[in-house]
């Protein structure tokens, strides 16, 4: 199985028609779930907040919702029209998405997902209000890192072009760029050469290097 580095490559790697209702669902969980983190996960684009959120992915005849299961039951009525299994819900590709449903589903799932983990432990909230359970590989609050990652990271030592060009592909943590190779990197809309040089070094001050 081939395997992506983010949602992006996902995404590319089907029909234009394909990629436009992969993206509808992507707005539309992002909007639903402002404070999420995109990741890939068991080879699909997923959102996670405090543990897996929902995870969505892209079929021959219908593209596929993972809200877990109690999303699907929490809808199950709504769902009626639908195929849907214990964990899965298959969106037929050639009609419209419900993308309210999507939203509403979606937004149960963050409702419950901070309930869960406000019973751990772990569960902090941090001096922005944000919610994050404190784990020993990130001690701190994501969302403010993902927020101000850009603007302290190596991201920000690019030229504007070069950063778009980033950020356009989803990059925004020197681990994501350690699965790039030089080629592919350059080969991302905007970049140029003497941005490789500013790269390698930042990598190499994390250990890291561009994939062979
Ligand atoms: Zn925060």
């Amino acid at each position: 199985m081939k395997t992506f580095a983010n949602i992006n490559e996902y995404v590319l790697s089907f029909p234009k028609e394909t990629q436009m209702l992969l993206e509808q669902m992507r707005m539309t969980i992002q909007k639903a779930a402002p404070n999420a983190t995109e990741s890939m996960k068991y080879g699909m684009p997923t959102f996670e907040l405090m543990g897996n959120l929902v995870h969505f992915a892209a079929y021959k005849h219908h593209i596929g919702f993972y809200p877990a299961p109690s999303g699907i039951v929490a809808f199950k009525d709504e769902l009626k029209t639908y195929v849907t299994s214990k964990g899965a819900i298959q969106f037929p590709i050639d009609k419209k998405l419900p993308l309210a449903l999507v939203t509403k589903i979606t937004k149960f799932r963050v409702k419950e997902s901070l309930e869960k983990a406000k019973l751990k432990k772990n569960y902090r909230v941090c001096e922005n209000g944000h919610s994050f359970l404190k784990s020993s590989d990130c001690p701190v609050c994501p969302q403010c890192e993902k927020e101000k990652k850009p603007l302290t990271g190596f991201i920000s030592l690019l030229a504007a072009p070069a950063r778009r060009a980033l950020e356009n592909a989803g990059i925004k943590t020197l681990s994501q760029l350690a699965k790039l190779s030089e080629a592919e990197v350059l080969a991302l809309h905007g970049m140029g050469i003497s941005s490789l040089p500013i790269l390698q070094k930042a990598l190499k001050e994390k250990g890291l290097t561009f994939k062979k």
